[in-house]
């Protein structure tokens, strides 16, 4: 069996187009929704993030605006910001993006963000909601991922979904996204003994671990269906996985490439939890 390899263009365009149908239609309403995207410091990698994050916004016709501080900005600087989008209208959501400068202490800036436009979904509040099954806006790579699968058809109730990673941003959070869609769901990590065994029983893999080409065919239950979050470095330099791509073709049924697939459905949650900010927030209604 040769895997069909998950055609991520493909998806993020038809998600990206519903979106666009309707950003234009609250535009016509006169309440088109708007991102606030914050970047301190010069870290390229993160300019490059915020830069795709403001192209994707502007491509759907979201208003987006860019707060770039320096370096040396400080911690009380950035939260006065903050306050200040929280209560802006023309704003849904508020994107800080990660890392911080060591100074500043990511946790209070993720707990000033009002619940109600934090499009992360960082915030313990909407964390919480996630773990208790209350709606809300979910966290952008996890729920990308179910985007993905429910794009393909795949059947997620019953399955055996394994997740390598327990991260709060994509692995925590992606088991209570499989839990919801009724998958038998486990979590590895650093310490999980015999790992290749577990993941061989997944018919849903899951790797976001952050090792270039970890996860090999000694992972891969034949037929199994293998998402990649993972984004590093090989050893030429090249954008790659967390799983050896080439080598889990011939076992796997799907596998989504990296790059092209998880990336660019994560900014496609970024601007569908900004749409969703927008229309919980109503016509010319002040933030709460
Ligand atoms: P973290 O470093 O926060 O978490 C990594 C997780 O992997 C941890 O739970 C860690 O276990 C586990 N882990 C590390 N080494 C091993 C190992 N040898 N065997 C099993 N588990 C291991 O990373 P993130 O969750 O933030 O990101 C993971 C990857 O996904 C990265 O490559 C990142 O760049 C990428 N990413 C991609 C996104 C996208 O948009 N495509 C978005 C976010 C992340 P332990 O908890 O025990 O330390």
């Amino acid at each position: 069996m040769t895997a069909t390899i998950i055609n991520g263009k493909e998806i993020v365009a038809s998600v990206r187009d519903g979106i666009k149908q309707e950003v234009h239609r609250m535009a016509n309403e006169g309440r088109q929704p708007g991102l606030a995207v914050i970047l301190v410091g010069n870290d390229p990698a993160s300019a490059v993030y915020v830069r795709n994050k403001e192209k994707a916004c502007h491509e759907v016709g979201m208003y987006s605006e860019l707060h770039r501080l320096p370096e040396e900005t400080s911690e009380q600087e950035l939260l006065t910001l903050i306050s200040q989008l929280n209560v802006n209208p023309r704003i849904n959501g508020i994107l800080v993006q990660l890392p911080l400068p060591a100074h500043i202490n990511e946790e209070t800036v993720i707990d000033t963000i009002s619940v109600h436009k934090d499009v992360d979904c960082f915030h313990p509040i909407n964390v919480g909601n996630l773990m208790i099954g209350k709606k809300g806006l979910l966290p952008c790579t996890p729920a990308g991922v179910i985007e993905v699968l429910r794009y393909l058809n795949v059947p997620l109730a019953g399955k055996h979904a394994v997740i390598i990673g327990r991260s709060n941003i994509v692995g925590k959070p992606m088991a209570m996204l499989m839990l919801r869609e009724n998958a038998t769901v486990t979590v590895c990590h650093s310490r999980t003994d015999n790992l290749p065994e577990i993941a061989r029983q997944a018919d849903i893999l899951i790797a976001a671990v952050g090792r270039a080409k970890m996860v090999t065919k000694e992972y891969i239950k034949p037929g199994a269906i293998v998402i990649d979050v993972g984004m590093n470095r090989d050893e030429n330099d090249k954008l790659c996985g967390d799983v050896d791509f080439n080598d889990v073709l011939e076992t796997a049924s799907y596998v989504t490439p990296v790059p092209g697939c998880v990336g660019p459905m994560t900014i496609t949650m970024l601007l569908k939890n900004t749409l969703e900010a927008a229309e919980h927030a109503g016509p010319n209604v002040p933030a709460r």
